[in-house]
């Protein structure tokens, strides 16, 4: 049932007209309850449903390993879109990233008379859908298919961190969590103009300085296959190895989530059917998070409640930050504590201080560090633990705070398949400004930002081993 999950973005009445569904955060067809209610209106409206993505060339500054990602998946989309008899388009927006004036015509020649969407809580998207809920004459209703929860039934305010929104989140998950109505076939169709993918492909304005990801094969099916993977060799040492850069042991599905192509409730039903194990039950094993931690014979539902703390709460977090402040990727959105401890510390005397095409390229003193950044650079997806460590160097080995938000966040966003994201705001912001963390002790640079040191890392996993994984023997 779609419950509550639908938001009115504008109080237009419906037209008579097809009902759209405007894809842009979730690229999926099963299991994205925008797509459903798209086709419930649809089928009690009596008219047909259609489905466009608007693609924009220079979305945040993505680059060509992003770029193919993303039309391959659409690819499939289209495929997808045709067993169902559903009109799939696709709009390429070169005219830059603020309006989206060709998806407001397309409303308009198609006389659309109801339009849905999904959910980011990114800027820019919120920006968008401001801009084509004031234009259009029909409704445009959002609803949230990445969340289980709903971003805006969560919480109404920016939460303090992972302990405030935890349990509103358990409270309400259960009631979320239903199974997914399959999308119907429509019995009739229009047949849309052929997309010509290959000249999207190489389209000229994507910066090409990355390369394509191999690991990684983009869409709906293989975010299938990688979760099957993980639930049959993973997750039973998810809880003890996800912080070991070399176990392999995190679920890499980080950059089929971030695009949609897989959804986190989706994922969630897997793991409960997989574990035979009730929501209520596996939330319940992570309250006692250190003693789970710690216990070196864990169930295999114990860490499927280590997973679903990523997968749900810290995720869901990440999303409540970008929708409630405003400043999620500059030093305004830091907390006041943090604030304050940066400009302290603004003026200590720092040993390295690096130009961010230094970082880029790896030219740090510290071939652990390097080797994160070539991690990224070369396989699109830097390990969660690397992810901590590299951020707060890059703030230890820039001349201001400023400068070192916008450095990651540049290099994230550019290099990380599953960059451009809520999680990379408010995970570089955590790492940079103490956000969703406490004050710790103060040293130079830091001031109450809580440190992370290189020994740290060597105690923890094999450095040495992973240094040599992602670099060149010349550069360590
Ligand atoms: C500096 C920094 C930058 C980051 N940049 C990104 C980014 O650009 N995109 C991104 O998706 N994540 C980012 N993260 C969060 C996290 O590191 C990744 O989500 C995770 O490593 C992805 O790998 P996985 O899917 O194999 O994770 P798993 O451990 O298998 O987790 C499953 C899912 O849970 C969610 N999750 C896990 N850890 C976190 C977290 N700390 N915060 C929020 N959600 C989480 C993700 O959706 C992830 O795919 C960043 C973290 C830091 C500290």
């Amino acid at each position: 049932m779609i419950g509550n999950r639908a938001y009115p973005l504008n109080t237009k009445p419906t037209q008579k007209g097809a009902v759209l569904y405007w894809m842009d955060r979730d690229m999926r067809i099963n299991h994205n309850w925008a797509l459903i209610h798209a086709q419930e209106i649809a089928t009690a409206q009596n008219q047909p449903l259609i489905i466009a993505y608007n693609l924009v060339s220079n979305f945040l500054n993505g680059s060509a390993r992003q770029w193919i990602f993303k039309i391959k998946a659409l690819q499939e989309i289209e495929e997808a879109c045709g067993k169902k008899n559903i009109p799939f388009y696709c709009i390429h927006d070169t005219t830059g990233e603020n309006s989206p004036q060709l998806l407001i015509e397309f409303i308009r020649t198609h006389k659309i008379g109801t339009v849905v969407t999904d959910f980011s809580p990114l800027r820019i998207q919120r920006n968008w859908k401001k801009n084509v809920a004031e234009a259009i004459e029909c409704p445009l209703i959002e609803v949230d298919a990445h969340n289980i929860v709903p971003a805006r039934i969560v919480s109404e305010k920016q939460e303090y961190g992972a302990y405030t929104i935890r349990s509103k989140l358990y409270k309400l998950l259960p009631n979320y969590l239903d199974s997914f109505p399959d999308i119907k076939t429509q019995s009739t169709t229009h047949t849309p103009p052929a997309i010509d993918w290959s000249a999207l492909l190489s389209h000229a304005d994507i910066p090409k300085d990355t390369t394509e990801v191999t690991w990684a094969q983009p869409g709906s099916r293989h975010a299938e296959s990688i979760l099957e993977d993980f639930i049959r060799t993973r997750l039973a040492r998810y809880a003890t190895e996800r912080n070991d850069p070399l176990a392999e042991a995190q679920s890499d599905l980080s950059p089929y989530l971030h695009y949609g192509m897989i959804g986190a409730q989706h994922i969630a039903l897997s793991i409960m059917e997989a574990t035979e194990t009730p929501i209520e039950k596996l939330i319940d094993k992570h309250k006692n998070k250190a003693s789970v931690e710690e216990n070196a014979t864990l169930s295999l539902s114990d860490n499927a409640g280590a997973f679903l703390e990523e997968l749900i709460v810290r995720k869901e977090l990440a999303d409540n930050f970008c929708l409630y402040n405003d400043n999620y990727d500059t030093t305004l959105g830091f907390p006041a504590w943090a604030q304050k401890s940066h400009a302290v510390h603004r003026k200590d005397a720092r040993e390295y201080i690096y130009a961010r095409e230094e970082f880029e390229k790896g030219l740090t003193h510290d071939p652990l560090w390097n080797a994160c950044q070539q991690e990224m650079v070369t396989t699109g997806k830097m390990h969660g633990y690397m992810r901590m460590y590299w951020a707060k160097k890059i703030l230890e080995w820039t001349a201001t705070p400023e400068d070192a938000l916008a450095t990651a966040i540049y290099l994230n966003d550019k290099y990380e398949l599953d960059g451009r994201d809520p999680n990379g705001y408010a995970g570089i912001a955590w790492s940079i400004g103490g956000v969703h963390d406490r004050a710790w002790f103060t040293r130079p640079i830091f001031g109450q930002i809580r440190y992370m040191a290189r020994s740290g890392c060597d105690k923890k996993f094999d450095t040495n081993a992973y240094i040599k994984k992602y670099l060149a023997p010349s550069l360590f």
